[in-house]
């Protein structure tokens, strides 16, 4: 069993054609990125010396549209990740069914090891690299782990004075004030929030106070674990980079996000430190990954308690652990449909900024609840009608799309 997560995505590719009729020219075509270009960004350092940063932008597909996905900065980027991560990133778009293709980019470093001056120059160079690559009906970048409106700002920025004019709709997840979407920042679990209803529905589980862990407590885990809390879930267990907390009783995420403003969230008084290879065995009734990639593995799968998985993060289940969640009656939320309320946000920031017409969050928040209902109850359906388990029937249904898009249009010459 492979652990690259390139090698895994393809695996998942295989065993989800396996059940549609395309032909293998298809398929060799669906596993290929259209583009791939790699880059030595030199930054001037704050002590005067060189530094060279690898950076990456891959696009996938862009037969249903620009390509469209996030920029990771993580010390363990690697090229195989943004691959896999850019194929994910078509297949969700086709899911929620939003005009775009699939990308996605990094940069191998450690954004919080780094100056703020260091970081801006590090975006404003990359950016400059990517110039011929991106653009609003080209190729649309977002924030993922490690980066932040700030970050898309300068994207934004640097593209802007190259063309001669301000264009917002060549990045999404800006700041508000410089044409960013009302709900943007939380639109990821948001999005994840209402595709955990609609499972709760479907499973008939109406008890109150159920409870939550989420692993990761960035953009996506902190914003999942206060929606939760305010509609009446207990967060018990929750954990980052520094480490895992847990309480009987509960943690208010507000309370916690104050908290680690100036101190790691291990150290936080008001819940007991947990080993963090324990955190998975958590007898919950959600269960959010929210961190990285390859995190329910072989090896813990079977220790897992929850009667929901919801994968905020993007491949957080290897695939041999997916048969063993799947004897254990676990319903999985699967990544492509779960966390598909970012980017589908970012498509309505995308529309607002072509339009240079904004909307409320209400409308925000409505439209998002209509499309992640939709696809949840779509790929639901599906698994019913066809028997598959749910994460085969949101690749599938969103791989056909992708493959019948490529039929209509043929290929070139
Ligand atoms: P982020 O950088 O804001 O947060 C990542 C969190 O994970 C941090 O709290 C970090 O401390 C924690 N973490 C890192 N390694 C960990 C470990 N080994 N154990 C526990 N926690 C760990 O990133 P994010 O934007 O919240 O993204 C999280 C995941 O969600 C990623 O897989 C990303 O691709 C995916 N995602 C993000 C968005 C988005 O809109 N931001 C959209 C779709 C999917």
């Amino acid at each position: 069993m492979t652990d690259n997560v390139w090698e895994m995505t393809l695996e998942r590719l295989d065993d989800t054609v396996s059940v549609l009729d395309l032909k293998p020219g298809t398929v060799k075509y669906l596993k290929e990125p259209r583009k791939i270009l790699e880059i030595s960004i030199p930054v001037k350092m704050d002590d005067g010396d060189i530094e060279i940063f690898k950076g990456y932008r891959v696009q996938h597909n862009t037969n249903r549209g620009p390509a469209k996905g996030g920029i990771r900065y993580h010390q363990d980027v690697t090229l195989d990740e943004i691959k896999a991560l850019s194929m994910l990133m078509t297949w969700k778009c086709s899911l929620v069914n939003i005009p775009f293709g699939g990308a996605k980019g990094g940069i191998i470093v450690d954004p919080y090891k780094v100056s703020k001056r260091e970081l801006e120059k590090l975006t404003r160079r990359y950016t400059y690299e990517l110039l011929p690559f991106i653009g609003p009906e080209k190729d649309i970048p977002a924030p993922d782990v490690g980066t932040n409106a700030q970050i898309m700002a300068w994207i934004m920025d640097t593209y802007s004075i190259a063309k001669g004019y301000m264009v917002p709709g060549v990045v999404t997840g800006k700041p508000i004030s410089l044409g960013g979407s009302q709900g943007r920042e939380e639109a990821t679990s948001r999005g994840a929030v209402y595709t955990i209803l609609s499972a709760l529905k479907v499973l008939g589980i109406t008890t109150s106070n159920l409870t939550v862990a989420v692993q990761g407590f960035g953009n996506v885990g902190s914003h999942a674990a206060k929606i939760l809390y305010d509609l009446g879930f207990k967060i018990i267990a929750l954990s980052d980079v520094t480490g895992a907390i847990q309480s009987k009783n509960g943690i208010d995420p507000y309370k916690l996000s104050d908290f680690i403003r100036t101190k790691p969230l291990v150290d936080y008084p008001d819940a007991e430190k947990m080993d963090p290879l324990k955190f998975f065995e958590t007898k919950c009734d959600i269960l959010i990954p929210a961190a990285l990639e390859n995190q329910i593995t072989a090896k813990n799968a079977s220790t897992i308690k929850a009667k929901i998985i919801a994968e905020g993060a993007n491949a957080p289940t290897t695939p041999d652990a997916d048969p063993i969640l799947k004897d254990n009656n676990i319903f999985i939320i699967p990544d492509v449909l779960c966390n598909s309320g970012g980017v589908t946000v970012s498509y309505f920031e995308w529309v607002q900024g072509n339009d240079a017409y904004f909307w409320s969050k209400r409308k925000v928040n409505l439209q998002l609840r209509d499309i992640m209902e939709k696809a949840f109850y779509e790929v639901y359906d599906f698994s019913k009608d066809r028997k598959l388990d749910m994460r085969n029937a949101a690749l599938a249904l969103a791989v056909s799309r992708v493959a019948e898009a490529m039929r209509i249009r043929g290929i070139y010459p």
